[in-house]
């Protein structure tokens, strides 16, 4: 078995971030940087489904999220950060060190003092064809990162919920027209939001409207969406579509280890990244599902090594 004082779980912004902290805090972290398992579910996490960045500081002329993550893993490796490219299937907390079982063991192959998890969340996906071909060329599942390349577009949202309105709502700065897709003929989102979205002179609704398929082939040229009343196909025109059908955090490794979530099924941390287990951290977007921005996961991946490292400190081992 491998000892390490942290073990990182995920190598998306907030896991490289605490891996860069930590090996320059010489506490020479493992990180376990998940698997290419599918497009929700890989190591560097969803910017490595972005293209152009360009509110990440410090890139003025935008760096694509692939290379922001290869600049983030060389960063960590340049301080002695021993990246691994497998999966934690289960940890144990209830000893001292924690113990990880990583892809293919039977038996635990890391023990760690303190661990950091930081394993991101997904977007829920439509799952119709077209949709992963045209994924970052033309449909996204995040308005705040890619409204902007969308000006004087029309351009669809789909979903009934509060992210869909406000996704929407923020895309009116930017399209000339936004038609929000929603399969039912009533939506979920809290009245304010409702309101909002219904009132706004940019904003036009498909009703009963399910989306089959998303059409172009280099880049997204339309919806075909089936109603679900009638039955009849149609083609809707657009050049952008945001998928806004909500979000799942990845929270599979820490389910039974005595983490509290909270009722979005989110970790709850506090203060700072500490969670309900003493020495167990979390960080970026599987404890956060307000902001989820690149830098605010970055930012949190710091706040974590930086807790980790003092909570090591004040430990007797
Ligand atoms: P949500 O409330 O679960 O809404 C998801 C929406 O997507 C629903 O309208 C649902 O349709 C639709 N949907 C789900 N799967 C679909 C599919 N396969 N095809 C088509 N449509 C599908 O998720 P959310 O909007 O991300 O919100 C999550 C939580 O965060 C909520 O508690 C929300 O209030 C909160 N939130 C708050 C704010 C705010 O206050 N500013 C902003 C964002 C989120 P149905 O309605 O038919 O089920």
């Amino acid at each position: 078995m491998t000892h390490t004082r942290v073990l990182i779980i995920g190598s998306g912004p907030a896991g490289l971030t605490a891996a860069i902290y930590a090996a320059r805090a010489q506490l020479a972290p493992i990180v376990i940087e998940g698997e290419p398992s599918s497009t929700s579910d890989q190591p560097g996490g969803q910017l490595m489904l972005t293209t152009d960045i360009e509110n990440f500081p410090g890139f003025p002329d935008a760096i694509s999220g692939p290379e922001l993550m290869a600049r983030m893993r060389a960063q960590a490796e340049r301080f002695g950060a021993d990246l691994r490219i497998s999966k934690v299937h289960k940890l144990d907390v209830t000893t001292r060190p924690f113990r990880a079982w990583v892809s293919g063991d039977d038996e635990p192959s890391i023990s760690a003092d303190a661990v950091i998890v930081a394993t991101g969340a997904r977007s829920l996906m439509l799952n119709v064809p077209g949709e992963d071909r045209l994924l970052s060329h033309g449909l996204s599942t995040c308005a705040t990162c890619d409204g902007f390349f969308f000006r004087g577009q029309d351009i669809a949202v789909v979903g009934g919920g509060d992210s869909a309105m406000e996704e929407a709502l923020f895309l009116t700065r930017f399209a000339s027209s936004v038609t929000i897709v929603h399969r039912r003929d009533s939506l979920r989102a809290s009245k304010i939001m409702q309101d909002r979205a219904l009132a706004h002179e940019k904003i036009r609704f498909a009703w009963n409207s399910q989306v089959t398929e998303v059409l172009g082939e280099s880049s997204v040229s339309g919806l075909r969406l089936r109603d679900t009343v009638t039955g009849e196909d149609r083609v809707l025109d657009v050049t952008g579509v945001f998928v806004a059908i909500g979000h799942v955090p990845n929270t599979a490794v820490v389910n039974d280890v005595g983490v509290e979530l909270d009722p979005n099924g989110y970790v709850i941390t506090g203060p700072g990244s500490r969670t309900a287990v003493d020495g167990l951290f979390a960080a970026g977007d599987v404890q956060d599902h307000v902001y989820r921005q690149a830098i605010t996961s970055a930012g949190s991946g710091c706040v974590a090594a930086i807790d980790a490292e003092r909570w090591l400190e004040a430990q007797e081992f």
